[in-house]
């Protein structure tokens, strides 16, 4: 069984073996992956690779020899000094999931997925995606050795599909939004006995994406920040980014995170989310027709809403939206401060965030992370028409240089 205790219900608390099960028999909620206490401290992970798979004690596979690895991990954790002069913050860091090996933090969830499907021996991988889960399970199935059927609107960036198909995936497009794709990639899934990574493979999943986390803290020193900013589409990367701190306060590894604030951010055209915590509501209500060029967090109904919502109580959360507008307008904020090219998703991120500080919701003095979770080069078309039009010119040095300030 290796370092995993017991898969449990986070509902009712029935605990089971941790086999290819993902939802409680007794009340259909979501199970967790619970560990045995592994004997790590701060130390335990300084000398090692430099990939999330550092953190292996907490991590649900149990022999080394099945990881997928692409090295996926320990991105860039940036100090955003410009970005933070910009919108008047003294202490803003970005972390840059962008950088990843298929350029977005899908690569841990889907890593850890495709690790357990070749432990478990699944002879087939999948998931449903709006697009980035698509590559970063292709590319570690290909890796693998193990066959790939991706289910995904037929609408997603052109990069996002020819990336996902140059590893070898089956590709299906489905003419439909993110929960048709979720609902046939189930089915199939069930049917097929295909680990579907997202859907029945979801508690080990969701454990890759803890470790936005644990190398948050450790790359601050073993420091809690005092905020997050969390990009949300299904939710279960918020879900496990809280996890991932509660268990490092649970092993020692960082002092108390009482004072953590958390801040969820979704597109306005799919905001599901911000609009039942608007309304103070516990009850998420599906966007039927997302339309937002946030189109990696365009997931109407959204399997871990009621969570996010537990959570942002939890730890004083807010949770706002930005519009299309705002959303290129932070793509470039972060590109011209800090060098860093995101897609819209990214864009989400910074653009609550100028939105949170211009309204006075954040003092300038906290320590503030945003996760910045996909890279610009996967979806130009958001911000193309918003460039400069060029217009070339002849190999002449004289009538550049008359050209050129
Ligand atoms: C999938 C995705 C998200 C949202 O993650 P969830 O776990 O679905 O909330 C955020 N950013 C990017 C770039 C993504 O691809
Ligand atoms: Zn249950």
């Amino acid at each position: 069984m290796g370092n995993i205790r017991f898969l449990k219900c986070r509902e009712c608390g029935k605990e089971y073996e941790p086999q290819f099960r993902y939802v409680c028999e007794e009340c259909f909620g979501p199970l967790d992956v619970h560990y045995l206490e592994p004997k790590v401290n701060r130390h335990t992970f300084e000398s090692r690779e430099k990939t999330y798979w550092r953190y292996f004690e907490l991590l649900p596979i149990k022999d080394k020899s099945n990881i997928v690895s692409l090295h996926a991990g320990l991105t860039p954790l940036q100090y955003a000094d410009k970005l933070g002069a910009r919108l008047g913050l003294k202490d803003v860091y970005i972390k840059n999931d962008s950088v990843n090996p298929t350029f977005s933090f899908k690569d841990r969830p889907a890593g850890v997925a495709v690790s357990r499907a070749k432990e478990t021996g699944l002879k087939a991988v999948g998931c449903a995606s709006t697009g980035n889960l698509a590559s970063a399970t292709a590319a570690h199935a290909a890796k693998a050795g193990i066959p790939c059927y991706i289910f995904a609107p037929s609408d997603i960036e052109h990069a996002k599909i020819a990336q996902a198909l140059s590893y070898g995936a089956e590709f299906v497009a489905v003419e439909g939004t993110y929960d048709d794709a979720n609902r046939i990639a189930s089915i199939i899934g069930d049917s097929k006995g295909y680990g579907i990574v997202n859907i029945n493979m979801r508690p080990y999943y969701v454990e890759g994406s803890k470790t936005l986390a644990y190398e948050v803290a450790e790359q601050l020193g073993w420091q809690v920040p005092d905020r997050l900013i969390i990009p949300v589409g299904s939710g279960a990367m918020l879900n496990a980014i809280c996890k991932g701190f509660e268990e490092l306060h649970q092993l020692g590894l960082v002092d108390s995170i009482k004072n953590l604030k958390i801040v969820a951010a979704q597109p306005h055209g799919c905001a599901p989310v911000v609009d039942a915590f608007k309304k103070g509501s516990d009850e998420v209500i599906p966007v039927e027709r997302p339309e937002t060029i946030a189109k990696s967090l365009a997931i109407g109904d959204p399997g871990d809403g009621l969570y996010v919502l537990k959570r942002l109580k939890q730890y004083g959360g807010i949770a706002e939206e930005v519009n299309d507008g705002e959303i290129t307008d932070g793509i470039m904020l972060l590109s011209q401060t800090e060098g860093i090219f995101t897609e819209p998703a990214g864009g989400v991120s910074v653009g609550v965030l100028k939105k949170l500080v211009d309204e006075g919701k954040i003092d300038k003095d906290e320590k503030v992370v945003c996760y910045v979770t996909g890279n610009g080069l996967k979806a130009t078309e958001a911000i193309i028409g918003l460039l400069p039009k060029l217009s070339a010119v002849k190999p002449d040095a004289a009538v550049v240089s008359a050209m050129i300030k």
